[in-house]
């Protein structure tokens, strides 16, 4: 009954980029996101590093994490 569940896959948020994402960039800015504030980049392989470092050169709190589906069990 859900119409959360697509067909799309997760695309690399790098600009240009639709290599299909494997990785969750997490990330905040202090000057403007509370503390409790997390916002989300995609990324695949290849932009993973590019936009950690994009991030991590500004001073930003950032956290890479492996993109996984959360409500989706293998085998089934
Ligand atoms: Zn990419």
């Amino acid at each position: 009954m859900s119409s959360t569940d697509t067909s799309l896959t997760p695309v690399c948020s790098r600009a240009g980029c639709r290599d299909g994402a494997h990785w969750r960039v997490e990330w905040r800015n202090p000057k403007i996101h509370n503390a409790d504030r997390v916002k989300v980049w995609l990324a695949c392989d290849e932009h993973r590093e590019f936009l950690h470092d994009y991030l991590a050169t500004r001073q930003f709190p950032v956290a890479v994490v492996p993109l996984v589906a959360a409500d989706q069990a293998e085998g089934g």
